[in-house]
């Protein structure tokens, strides 16, 4: 029989991720502070759990997907938290995003009641947490990861152990720096190509295949073309991951030039009311700059 799994945080990720479990057949019990989302993944045949404690205490692996470091400390440790469910040998997966010494910090502290802890960012944003294929960083034991490795990989088209607790979500700041900045130059060269004159669609078709192509260009450059910035990832939580990646680099000594620009690109939008626009919306900084806007051509 396969393990019972307790699921907490069914946000934009966590519910699709949740739904897919439960339609490889895993036996899902879940919960959420938005009773909403409760309420349709019970629909989809989860049991509804009423606190994470009582999630922890019927579940020998729990998953976490919650916003930023707070609130993952907030229901591992806190009141009526996981760790206060949680049998020895439970292992906790947490798949949020959040700060690698944060990840550290809670798995030493859940250890103290042998509870064991594997920090397991993900990257593929909604669609691909829909298809179940996004790609997944893993840091913990290696013997835990190879127990719930059937389980992520529902979730994920690849789930691969990059080393102890943290480095997970180390390697998640790695991938949200080169998004953030693939974004900033597409937003660029897109502003740049449109207001001298040429079509943004033909650009991004003539350049697509080479040097310059990407996941983010074939992600981002549609929707923008379309002016579609419903999130998707929200300028918000790319800040959060921004503001993790600056604080880790400059406490084991390494300046990072260039997020520092976009972060402050990214505070600016926040300002201009646009915190909750997709992260593809930075091309609006660039545009409203240029006064010019990038759009399909009727
Ligand atoms: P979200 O805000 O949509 O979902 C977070 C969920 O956590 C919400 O349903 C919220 O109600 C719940 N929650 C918050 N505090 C809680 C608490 N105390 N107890 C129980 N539930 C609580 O966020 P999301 O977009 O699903 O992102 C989740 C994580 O995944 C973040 O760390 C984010 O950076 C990361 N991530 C997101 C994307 C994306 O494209 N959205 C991609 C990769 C990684």
């Amino acid at each position: 029989m396969s393990k019972k799994i307790g699921f907490i945080g069914l946000g934009i990720m966590g519910k699709p991720m949740a739904k897919n479990l439960l339609k490889a057949g895993y036996s899902l019990r879940v919960y959420d502070i938005n009773m909403e989302a409760v309420k349709e993944v019970a629909a989809a045949g989860a049991e509804q759990g009423e606190s994470a404690k009582d999630v922890a205490e019927k579940s020998e692996i729990i998953i976490t997907m919650l916003p930023n470091s707070p609130h993952v400390k907030q229901v591992v440790l806190g009141e009526n938290g996981v760790l206060e469910g949680a049998k020895p040998g439970t292992i906790l997966v947490d798949m949020s995003s959040i700060a690698p010494l944060v990840s550290q910090e809670i798995a030493a502290k859940v250890a103290q009641k042998g509870v064991i802890m594997l920090d397991a960012p993900v990257s593929g944003g909604e669609p691909k947490a829909i298809d179940g294929t996004l790609s997944i960083m893993v840091g913990g034991p290696e013997d835990a990861f190879e127990q719930v490795k059937d389980i992520l990989l529902v979730m994920g088209a690849s789930a691969v152990r990059v080393g102890d607790v943290g480095s997970g979500n180390t390697t998640k700041l790695a991938n949200q720096i080169i998004v953030a900045l693939n974004i900033a130059a597409m937003s660029e060269a897109m502003v740049l190509a449109t207001k001298a004159g040429v079509d943004p669609e033909k650009v991004y078709q003539a350049i697509r295949g080479g040097l310059a192509g990407s996941t983010v260009l074939d992600a981002k450059v549609p929707l923008v073309l379309q002016r579609n910035f419903n999130p998707g990832f929200r300028i918000e939580l790319h800040i959060k991951d921004l503001m993790n990646a600056l604080d880790t680099a400059h406490e084991v000594g390494v300046p990072l030039p260039l997020t520092s620009q976009i972060m402050e690109i990214m505070q600016a939008l926040k300002v201009d009311g646009k915190a909750k626009d997709d992260h593809g919306g930075v091309i609006q900084f660039y545009e409203k700059l240029a006064q010019v806007e990038v759009k399909k051509n009727n």
